[in-house]
């Protein structure tokens, strides 16, 4: 049972302890899982001689997930939705199934901390992350989900593309736009890399509103600081996301649902 998390760069994954975490709750002491540094022209060749040496998988990251989206022989629905894929498993035919995770570690991480059902949900951003979590996050039937990015163009085409598919009513907006109090606010941009807060209208967060960012590390990120000041007591970094979705990768190869809560913990605990 030997499964990869390939990316370039990759010395930074925290793949490899989450899932040995995992292997540990079943006793698979024949599981392993390795960083694997991917030529940047080159990805199709790495997975072609993991697989030529025995390897059952792969979870695929930051710059190769369009690209393996195109390498998969079959998709899943959520991946085919998202077109991109974070997790390949080699089939007993030798083919390829490629799968994106990413939106349900990120609804199973939200579902941990209220529910989703009913409620009205703000999601920022309209790159790669964003798309890979519309699908699922609309299976949890919220009354509405509305996306506000940057570029509103990228957004309005991103509800051209997806509301067809939905079963709950998507629109799209500017930040400034943003009308009304939303009761899940997530950040699927990547401003918080730079630092910068996102320029919301007063009174986007229901009294009780869940600020999630996506982002996650030891500091606070500027959205959730941002969200702070709004007053929100509920404020959830993407480190469940992160944990998330590397379960259902998990569970997609070996079969077992691992307990993310305990993973979680202990990943928090070394940020
Ligand atoms: P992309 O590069 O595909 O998209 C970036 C998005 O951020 C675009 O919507 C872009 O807007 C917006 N953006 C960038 N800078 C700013 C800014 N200063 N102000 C406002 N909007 C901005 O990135 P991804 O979608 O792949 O990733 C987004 C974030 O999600 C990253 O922080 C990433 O780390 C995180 N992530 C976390 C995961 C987890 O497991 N926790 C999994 C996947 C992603 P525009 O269109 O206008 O350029």
């Amino acid at each position: 049972m030997r499964y990869f998390v390939i990316g370039n760069p990759i010395a930074h994954s925290k793949s490899p302890q989450i899932h040995a975490a995992f292997a540990a709750q079943f006793g698979l002491d024949d599981f392993s899982y390795e960083r694997l540094l991917a030529p940047l022209d080159a990805f199709a060749q790495t997975v072609r001689t993991l697989m030529a040496e025995g390897g059952g998988g792969c979870n695929v990251t930051v710059p190769f997930k369009e690209e393996a989206f195109r390498l998969a022989d079959t998709l899943t629905p959520r991946a085919a939705a998202a077109g991109a894929v974070n997790t390949l498993q080699v089939r007993t035919d030798g083919s390829l199934l490629g799968d994106n995770t990413d939106g349900a570690g990120l609804v199973a991480d939200l579902l941990r901390h209220g529910p989703l059902a009913g409620q009205r949900v703000l999601l920022l951003g309209a790159g790669g992350a964003a798309r890979g979590v519309l699908l699922p996050l609309s299976e949890v039937l919220p009354a509405e989900i509305v996306l506000a990015n940057r570029s509103v163009d990228k957004a309005h085409a991103l509800v051209a593309e997806f509301a067809p598919r939905l079963a709950v009513p998507l629109s799209a907006c500017a930040f400034a736009a943003v009308e009304g109090a939303f009761d899940v606010v997530i950040n699927a941009t990547s401003a918080s890399l730079g630092g910068a807060a996102i320029p919301l209208p007063d009174g986007v967060f229901a009294p009780s509103a869940l600020a999630y960012d996506m982002m996650y590390g030891k500091e606070e990120t500027a959205f959730l600081a941002h969200a702070r000041a709004a007053g929100v007591a509920r404020r959830i970094d993407g480190l469940g996301m992160l944990v998330g979705q590397a379960a259902e990768a998990f569970a997609l190869w070996t079969g077992r649902q691992p307990d993310v809560a305990p993973v979680l913990a202990m990943m928090r605990g070394a940020l």
